[in-house]
C-alpha cells in the first residue's frame, strides 16, 4: 500500500469501527424485497414514483423497551442528496437505516418520505424504490447475468448490460470466455473485491432506485481499484437519494452532508469543508487521523 492511500485507510478504520455495523445489522439486505418487521396498515397508500425526500422528525427509538438509541433524531434530506453518515460504533448508523427501511417504527414522531408518514405506505411500493448495497457484497453461485438481474428479476439482457456498462464493469465481462454466462462462485476468488462491488453496484443500479443505502466496504484495495469504484459509485448515487455508511475519505468528501452521529444524536452536519472549517469532531477525527497516518 503506497502512502497516498495510507490516510484513507486510517480514516475508514476510524470512521468504520463501524465495519460490524452493518454486518450486525443482519435487517438490512441488498435488496428491499423482504418481509419487514411491521406491517401494512389496513388502507395502504399506494405510491407512485418518489421524488425521494426523506424526514426524520423527532423521532425517539429503542430497541425491544431498552433505552433509547435515538432521541429527538431530526433530518431533513432533500430528493437527490448523497448524505455520508459517520460516527462511532453504536451510535445509532445502522438504526436511522432500519427506521428509513422502515423494518422498524418510531416510538415516538415520524419517518416520512415525500412528505408521507412511513407506517402509511404500502411497503412493498415503497421497497421496490429502495436499494442496497452492503459492505460484504453478496455474491451468489451464478452467472454474472443472474447475479445482476437479481435486482431486477424482469429485466431484458440490454438493460443487464446496460448497467454492467454504466458501472464500467462490462468490458472486463466481456473479457471473459463465458462473458455475461460466466459462473461465479459465492466466496470462489474468481472475481476481484473490485469486481464484486461493480456488479453489485450494477445490481443496485438495474433496479433505478429513488433512494439508495450503500455501505461501503472497508476491504483494502489499490488506489486504481479506488477510482473505478468512486466513478461506478458517482454513476450509481446520480439523482438519488443516498445515505451512505462512509468508510472512503473519497465517499465523505463527495457528499452533498456529512452527518455525525454520536449518542444517537446528530452532533455536526454540513459537507466536509465547512465541517473541517467548524474545527468540531469531525474536523478532529480526520485531523487525528492524518497525523496517525
Ligand atoms: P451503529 O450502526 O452506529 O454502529 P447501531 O444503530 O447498530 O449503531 O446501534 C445503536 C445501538 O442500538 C447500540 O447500542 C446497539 O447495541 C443497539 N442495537 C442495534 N441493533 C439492535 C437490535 N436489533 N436489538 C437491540 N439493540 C440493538
Amino acid at each position: 500500500i503506497n502512502r497516498f492511500f495510507q490516510p484513507i485507510q486510517n480514516i475508514s478504520n476510524l470512521f468504520n469501527v463501524v465495519s460490524n455495523a452493518m454486518a450486525s445489522c443482519e435487517r438490512i439486505f441488498e435488496l428491499m424485497d423482504y418481509q419487514a418487521e411491521v406491517g401494512d396498515p389496513a388502507q395502504p397508500l399506494a405510491l407512485g414514483k418518489l421524488r425521494g425526500q426523506v424526514q426524520f422528525k423527532q423521532v425517539d427509538f429503542g430497541y425491544q423497551g431498552g433505552e433509547l438509541v435515538l432521541e429527538k433524531f431530526n433530518l431533513d434530506v432533500a430528493p437527490g442528496e448523497v448524505i455520508a453518515v459517520v460516527g462511532p460504533t453504536g451510535a445509532g448508523k445502522s438504526t436511522i437505516i432500519n427506521l428509513l427501511t422502515r423494518f422498524y417504527d418510531p416510538l415516538s414522531g415520524a419517518v416520512c418520505v415525500d412528505g408521507i408518514d412511513l407506517r402509511r405506505v404500502c411497503q412493498a411500493d415503497y421497497r421496490r424504490q429502495i436499494a442496497a448495497v452492503l459492505q460484504d457484497t453478496f455474491i451468489f453461485s451464478g452467472t454474472i447475468a443472474e447475479n445482476i438481474r437479481y435486482g431486477k428479476p424482469e429485466a431484458k439482457m440490454a438493460e443487464v448490460i446496460a448497467a454492467a456498462r454504466a458501472v464500467g464493469v462490462h468490458e472486463y465481462i466481456l473479457s471473459l470466455p463465458q462473458g455475461y454466462d460466466s459462473e461465479v462462485q459465492e466466496r470462489g476468488s474468481s472475481l476481484s473485491v473490485g469486481q464484486r462491488q461493480l456488479i453489485s453496484f450494477a445490481r443496485a443500479l438495474i433496479r433505478d432506485p429513488r433512494i439508495l443505502i450503500l455501505d461501503e466496504a472497508t476491504s483494502s484495495i489499490d488506489t486504481q481499484t479506488e477510482r473505478e469504484l468512486q466513478a461506478a459509485l458517482a454513476t450509481l448515487l446520480r439523482g438519488r437519494t443516498a445515505f451512505v455508511i462512509a468508510h472512503r475519505l473519497s465517499t465523505i468528501q463527495n457528499a452533498d452532508r456529512i452527518i455525525v452521529i454520536q449518542d444517537g444524536r446528530l452532533v455536526e452536519a454540513g459537507p466536509h469543508a465547512e465541517l473541517l472549517r467548524l474545527g468540531g469532531i469531525y474536523a478532529r477525527l480526520c485531523e487525528e487521523q492524518y497525523r496517525a497516518g
